[in-house]
């Protein structure tokens, strides 16, 4: 066989289209999946494509918008992407709490218009809400179904000749300050690569310096509750935060030792509120942990605190749920390029709670840089600024 070009580790949504980019623009591509494609948050979201409240990932957000319109134009997409967007409620129970939402939000630079309902008002809007609940609306957000994206990607790739091996945990293999492919942890047997790029969204870190003291990029387990809504609220609902605009899943936990004993004694303070309905399929969340909680556990609470803003929740039996961890970076911005310190070993990963609505754009870039067709990263995203490897 003769050896790749890229080697890419990680099917989620970010190393799925790596992998299609790279095959597309004339590589020789092998993605490596340790489960199968979308197993992780790719496939585990709430599934709302929606600008981030943060100027630096706005460009991201736009051309990930522009990639899947052209997917869902050549037929490839199957993301159900509406024209317009659903619009996004930050709902609350204080209308202080939606105020400050609405000025954080403009703050952030959208020009926008945002618009704070007072309780009863906001119910009027959105028939579904609780007469008691105060929303700022903000007239952004895209429901697709959650898993689609990366398992679109991932028949692009196919067909543009990328090599899948789902069931495949590998390591980057690193020798004398480069990367010459990558190790089947399982067998121990090697693969040569010309170039080897770490999609494994949280994992990454682990992958890049098994020493452990690069650690730019940590979990943060989510819970969502999967239901079906007899008629489901239109736009997607989040709770706003008390520090203003939607916290979107960067709230540092205070005591990583508390966040890891949710689950048996889970109560609806270690919820914040979403709600995203695509097709038939109502997705509620969700928790926001340094620790892998017990899912099961806190179905309970998620709904509670749901019906709270949503009635109808209350009467609605959950048919599933799904845990995963979004892969945050220490300033909740993804690490895209180079890795300092080592020839040939490259990253896409970080992406936070905004991956599916930023992952296509950033893989893009890498690709891009891998294929010599670009040489700067944007400003922020290179993973530089965290330092290099010590080898
Ligand atoms: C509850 C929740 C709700 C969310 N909602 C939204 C949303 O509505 N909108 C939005 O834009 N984003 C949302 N996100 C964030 C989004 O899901 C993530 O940012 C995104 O999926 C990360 O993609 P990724 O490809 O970087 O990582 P992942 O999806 O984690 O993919 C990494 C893959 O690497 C594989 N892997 C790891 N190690 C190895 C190895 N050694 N060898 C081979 N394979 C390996 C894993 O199995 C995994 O499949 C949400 C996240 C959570 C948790």
């Amino acid at each position: 066989v003769t050896a790749p070009d890229v080697a890419v580790i990680g099917g989620g949504i970010v190393g799925t289209a790596a992998a299609a980019f790279l095959a597309e623009g004339g590589a020789r591509v092998v993605l490596f999946e340790r489960a199968t494609l979308a197993a992780g948050a790719s496939g585990r979201n709430s599934g709302v494509v929606q600008s981030p409240f943060d100027p630096v990932l706005a460009q991201l957000y736009v051309d990930t918008l522009e990639r899947y319109r052209a997917l869902e134009a050549r037929g490839d997409g199957g993301l159900g992407l509406k024209a317009e967007p659903a619009g996004l409620m930050l709902v609350s129970h204080d209308v202080a709490v939606a105020e400050a939402a609405a000025r954080s939000v403009r703050a952030s630079g959208m020009d926008l218009g945002v618009e704070v309902l007072g309780p009863g008002e906001a119910a009027r809007v959105e028939p579904g809400l609780a007469q008691s609940v105060a929303a700022c609306l903000v007239p952004i957000g895209y429901p697709v179904p959650p898993a689609q994206a990366t398992r679109a990607f991932g028949a692009v790739g196919r067909r543009a000749g990328v090599g899948i091996r789902e069931g495949t945990e590998v390591e980057p293999l690193v020798r004398d300050g480069r990367a010459s492919g990558v190790r089947v942890v399982a067998t121990g047997d090697e693969l040569a690569a010309g170039a080897v790029l770490v999609a494994a969204g949280p994992w990454s870190p682990a992958l890049v310096d098994p020493s452990g003291a690069w650690r730019p990029i940590r979990p943060l387990w989510g819970v969502v509750v999967d239901i079906a809504l007899a008629d489901p609220p239109r736009r997607v609902l989040e709770e706003a935060e008390i520090e203003g605009v939607t916290d979107a899943g960067g709230r540092p936990e205070a005591d990583a030792e508390a966040a890891g004993a949710v689950g048996e004694h889970a109560t609806e303070t270690d919820v914040s509120f979403s709600l995203v309905t695509a097709g038939d399929s109502s997705s509620v969340g969700s928790t926001f942990l340094e620790r892998e909680p017990d899912a099961d556990a806190l179905v309970a609470p998620i709904l509670r605190r749901g019906a709270t803003f949503v009635p109808a929740i209350a009467a609605t039996p959950a048919r599933g749920v799904r845990m995963c961890a979004r892969p945050l970076s220490v300033d909740g911005r993804p690490l895209l390029g180079r890795i300092p310190g080592v020839d040939g070993l490259w990253i896409a990963a970080g992406h936070g709670p905004w991956g599916i609505s930023t992952g296509p754009a950033s893989a893009a870039i890498v690709a891009d840089l891998i294929l010599g067709r670009r040489s700067s990263v944007p400003s922020g995203l290179d993973p530089a600024r965290f330092g290099g490897l010590r080898l």
